[in-house]
């Protein structure tokens, strides 16, 4: 059995008093997808997160059964491919902050949240220390990815950052963690970048107007590309990834996955909905057996607490849908964590799952709430593609 995998970001929500206390997905007109759930099965995911909010990064790793904390899938290698870096095998991955430091002291680790370092960020990526070059993108307010590309690089080195409430407010240097010349010279290198990067940051007209200037770069997490067991090897099928943002093709690379390329995909609400499944479409009659769509702006649209938006666009993906209505092997429609328009960020709330093509239940809406009563009840994010996609004890 084939199966198209389709991930809707952030697509669960709580409900809206302006939609009479519907949530976007059940307020929406969705007729293919309702039809998929009187077909299919629903059910609910729990999401997995460590810190306070779930993240994209560890909704899709464990949605694909790799449990994030244990294949060490650290801040560095997720939080740069998070940021858009393509991170390839020799590269040094790091999770940086900007932050306010006065002769030599740490006086705020997050330069007072500054909200847009653009300009910053601008004056520091693509720096080249002997020989290596420095990418650094934006991660969202005080938060960088950093990649570090060049010969001889090792993942091996501490971290910059004194943490919290550990007494320590002096800056650190970056010191090898390994005795050898690869974690010697990357952390030579990348202490020269961090001193060469504050002497610009200082300067900068931006930072010249900040109480708490974002003068320096606190670094931490520093990852290779790490090796996982992919995706082929964990479940004999041949896997493909159809994505508009870097970060999910990087998910799919990391997992060994064909990364299809589409024309007009781009991860915002005018993407190419059509040009992508149309692709996900052919993959799966050819010679793939699973295909992952990921779809982002459901995500995006809720972050801008733009709940007609989410409705609207929800409605578009249905539309779209519809190049699957013939397709009889296995189709999943769920996401990675739920995105709540009134809070305008991730949120806790548990995640919608559709399965269609194994079976049927009583369930007859695409919505939260009636995942809610599906047979397929709750389920552990790390447990979807064992316990249900690929397991051969759900009924026919
Ligand atoms: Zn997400």
């Amino acid at each position: 059995m084939k199966t198209i995998f389709i991930v809707l970001d952030g697509l669960g929500d709580e409900e809206i008093p302006a939609f009479k206390n519907k949530t976007p997905l059940e307020k929406a007109k969705t007729p293919n997808l309702d039809n998929w759930a009187k077909e299919g099965r629903l059910g609910l995911l729990l999401p997995v997160f460590k810190g306070s909010l779930p993240t994209s990064e560890e909704g899709h790793f464990s949605l694909f059964g790799y449990d994030p904390e244990k294949y060490g899938l650290s801040r560095g290698i997720v939080t740069a491919a998070g940021a858009g870096i393509d991170v390839e095998r020799g590269d040094v991955a790091i999770r940086g902050n900007f932050a306010t430091v006065k002769n030599g002291e740490v006086v705020d680790r997050r330069a007072g949240r500054i909200k847009d370092p653009g300009e910053l960020i601008k004056e520091i990526d693509g720096l080249e220390i002997d020989g290596v070059s420095f990418s650094v993108k934006s991660a969202k307010e005080h938060r960088v990815g950093i990649a570090m590309k060049g010969e001889g690089l090792s993942a091996q080195i501490s971290d910059g950052d004194p943490h919290y409430g550990e007494g320590e407010s002096g800056l650190k240097k970056i010191e090898p963690l390994k005795d050898d010349k690869e974690a010697a010279y990357t952390a030579e290198i990348l202490n020269k970048f961090l001193e060469k990067s504050h002497r610009i940051l200082k300067k900068h007209p931006l930072n010249k107007k900040r109480d708490l200037p974002a003068n320096y770069i606190l670094t931490r997490g520093a990852s290779g590309v790490v090796d996982l067991p992919g995706f082929k090897e964990r479940y004999d099928k041949k896997a493909a990834c159809v994505a508009g943002k870097v970060l999910y093709k990087q998910v799919g690379k990391l997992l060994g996955m064909d990364i299809l390329e589409v024309e007009g995909a781009n991860g915002l609400p005018t993407t190419n909905l059509e040009g992508k499944f149309q692709k996900a479409r052919e993959a799966i009659l050819s010679n793939y057996d699973f295909v992952f769509v990921h779809v982002k702006a459901t995500d995006s649209l809720a972050e801008d607490g733009d709940f007609w938006g989410k409705m609207e666009f929800i409605e578009e993906i249905d539309r779209q849908l519809a190049i699957f209505n013939e397709f009889t092997d296995q189709i999943i429609v769920t996401a990675d964590h739920s995105t709540c328009c009134l809070m305008k960020s991730h949120c806790h709330e548990k995640i919608p799952l559709l399965v269609r093509g194994r079976g049927s239940d009583k369930t007859r809406y695409f919505s939260e709430k009636e995942c809610a009563k599906g047979s397929l009840g709750k389920i552990d994010q790390r447990n979807l593609l064992k316990k249900i996609v690929f397991s051969d004890d759900v009924c026919q």
